[in-house]
C-alpha cells in the first residue's frame, strides 16, 4: 500500500511540482498517473523511491512513513519497488539475459537460480528466444520488455513506469503496456505507469489519476483521459 497525505513538493528554486497530493494505492492495483508535461507525474514517483523529499506532507509505504526512514532502510525500500523508464538505459555490451540477470547478481544470487529466474522473466514478458540477443539488436519494443524484465527480476511489490511508451509506435506502446497488465494480473505486482499518452490510457480502462499543474484534477476507475 502506498499512501501520499497532504504532499507538497517545491525544489529548491521555487518551482512548486507537487500542491496538497492525498492518494491512497493499495496492493495488487494498475494506476495511471496521467497529465501533460511538468504537471508533477514525474515527482510523485521519485517521491515514492525517495529520490527526493516533499516539502510536507507523509508518503506511506506498507503503513510506514518512508520519511523517516533511516540511511540504512532505504535500500530496503527500493528493493520492493523495481523501475522501468522511457530511456531504457540496458548495458550496451551484455546480452538481454546477462542484462536481466543483473540485479540478482548484485544481490549474490546462485547461478542455477539466475539462470531459472532469469529464464522465467524472459519468457513472461515473451523473449526468451531473444536471450543471447544485444540490445543493438533488438526492436524498441523489445528492448522496453528487456527493461521490464530486469524491473521485475527480483519480484518487486511495486513496479513504477515513467513514460514507458515514449519513444514507441501506437502498436508496439500497447504491447508494452499488456506486458504490464499481465505482471499486474499474473503476479499481483502493483503497477504505476505515469503517461501522457492518452490513446493507451483510454484503452486499457484502469485506474486513471490526472494531475494538472501539481494538483490532482480527477480520480477515477476505468478512467479516461482527454489530453488537449
Ligand atoms: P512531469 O513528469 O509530469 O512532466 P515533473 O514531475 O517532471 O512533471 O515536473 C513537475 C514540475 O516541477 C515542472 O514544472 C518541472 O519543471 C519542475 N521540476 C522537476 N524537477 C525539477 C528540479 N529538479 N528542479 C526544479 N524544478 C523541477
Amino acid at each position: 500500500m502506498i499512501q501520499f497525505e497532504e504532499v507538497i513538493k517545491k525544489y529548491p528554486n521555487g518551482q512548486v511540482a507537487l500542491e496538497d497530493i492525498n492518494l491512497k494505492i493499495e496492493d495488487g492495483e494498475f494506476i495511471f498517473i496521467v497529465g501533460p508535461s511538468g504537471a508533477g507525474k514525474s515527482t510523485m514517483l521519485k517521491l515514492i523511491t525517495r529520490e527526493i523529499l516533499p516539502s510536507s506532507g507523509k508518503i506511506l509505504f506498507n503503513d510506514e512513513n518512508i520519511l523517516q526512514f533511516k540511511e540504512g532502510k532505504i535500500p530496503h525500500l527500493r528493493r520492493k519497488i523495481g523501475t522501468v523508464f522511457q530511456d531504457f538505459k540496458l548495458l550496451l555490451n551484455r546480452t538481454v539475459f546477462e542484462n536481466v540477470a543483473v540485479p540478482l547478481e548484485v544481490v549474490g544470487k546462485k547461478e542455477s537460480d539466475i539462470e531459472k529466474e532469469v529464464s522465467s522473466v524472459l519468457e513472461k514478458v515473451g523473449l526468451l528466444d531473444k536471450a543471447e540477443y544485444f540490445p543493438s539488436q533488438l526492436s524498441g519494443g523489445e528492448v522496453q520488455r528487456t527493461a521490464i524484465a530486469r524491473a521485475i527480476v527480483s519480484m518487486p511489490q511495486v513496479l513504477l513506469a515513467d513514460e514507458p511508451t515514449g519513444d514507441l509506435d501506437p502498436k508496439t506502446a500497447r504491447e508494452v503496456v499488456k506486458v504490464l497488465e499481465k505482471i499486474n494480473q499474473d503476479d499481483k505486482t502493483t503497477v504505476i505507469m505515469a503517461t501522457h499518452n492518452a490513446a493507451i490510457v483510454n484503452h486499457f480502462k484502469k485506474r486513471v489519476v490526472v494531475l494538472e499543474k501539481g494538483k490532482i484534477e480527477k480520480d477515477e476507475k476505468e478512467g479516461k483521459y482527454e489530453s488537449d
